[in-house]
């Protein structure tokens, strides 16, 4: 029998807070020849992304301790989902949010930070996430506000492993996951997610899914060279000590193109499902490792957003040009 701990939300935060989660877990096939593939339909959640999690975790953590109370600031360095996430869940909890961000993120993510009523400091494109992370180090510092430092804060995976995890492993067939696939930004969902599947006795394969740009044309194309790729929003390349500093036993990476995972996203909103291209990236991962390990094989991986914030990029070139 499972001894788990599982989160519970405080409920006297207010009557909005207990939105989050449960999110449904469903078997997704593309077609008739593709593995199956069980995804957590995290773009459900409030904000649109699984990063609600983490916001109302660390921020009810801090709010228990008595590190943050009622009208205080919170910073926190993030390139999208995670302050969308701190923006919606500070506007219900009332405390003031200061995202800081690369310029460059869509213009549709700037609108829904600064209508939930929060602040917005740009840090130039160069300066990328690192020099963000140095700002709002400053920020905290000088304002006396909360740095909830996502990509060090072991209540980020906490959240995943005491609360997706737990309902992941109560919604799948015979509580058994083989592998767990998912794009790593700062980490915390795959190392999260691995520790609730190891924790209750399954034997589970870590799988970070590596969004890669691959150079040439044609059929050397894939021979010839490949790079991390900058196209697939909230996947980053190596920065977080969350992930690096993690245990994941037999971890593997599985490289997927940059083309393939925007091809892949469209084809999943296709099927109905309203998922930015960090899901598409999950997805390519997941059928490839589950039609590694075979048709008995539970593979999960996580729907990780909503497509409406990604509607000015090239995730919809194609639909912009049918409509015009
Ligand atoms: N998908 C999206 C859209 C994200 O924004 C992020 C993280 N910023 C991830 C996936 C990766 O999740 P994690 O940070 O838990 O590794």
């Amino acid at each position: 029998m499972s001894t788990a701990v599982i989160y519970r939300p405080l409920p006297q935060l207010g009557r909005f807070l207990n939105q989050c989660g449960p999110t449904p877990l469903v078997p997704v096939q593309l077609t008739d020849d593709s593995p199956l593939v069980w995804c957590k339909l995290e773009f459900l959640n409030p904000s649109g992304s699984t990063k609600d999690r983490i916001a109302r975790y660390m921020l009810e953590k801090a709010w228990r301790t008595g590190e943050l109370q009622e009208g205080g600031t919170v910073v926190e360095a993030s390139s999208g989902s995670t302050s969308i996430a701190l923006a919606l869940t500070c506007a219900q909890m009332g405390l003031h949010f200061v995202a800081v961000m690369p310029q460059g993120v869509s213009h549709e993510r700037v609108l829904m930070i600064r209508a939930y009523g929060a602040e917005i400091l740009f840090v130039s494109q160069d300066a990328g996430i690192r020099g963000a992370i140095e700002i709002a180090e400053r920020y905290a510092k000088q304002h006396g506000a909360l740095h909830t430092r996502q990509f060090e804060n072991p209540d980020n995976a906490e959240a995943h492993r005491l609360w997706t995890g737990q309902e992941v492993l109560s919604q799948i067939p015979r509580g058994m996951v083989h592998a767990v696939v998912s794009g790593v930004g700062t980490g915390g969902t795959i190392v999260g997610l691995h520790s609730a599947f190891i924790q209750a006795g399954c034997q589970t394969i870590p799988v970070a899914a590596r969004p890669v740009r691959l150079c040439g044309d044609g059929q050397h194309r894939e021979l010839e060279c490949c790079s991390f790729s900058t196209r697939v929003p909230g996947v980053v390349d190596g920065i977080s000590k969350l992930y690096t500093h993690a245990a994941l036993p037999g971890l593997r990476e599985i490289d997927v193109d940059e083309e393939d995972a925007l091809r892949t996203t469209r084809a999943l909103i296709r099927k109905g499902f309203p998922v930015g291209p960090s899901t598409g990236l999950n997805f390519c991962a997941a059928e490839q490792i589950a039609r590694e390990l075979g048709p008995q094989a539970q593979v999960v991986t996580v729907f990780a957003d909503r497509m409406e914030r990604y509607f000015s990029t090239e995730l919809f070139a194609d639909v912009v040009a049918v409509a015009s």
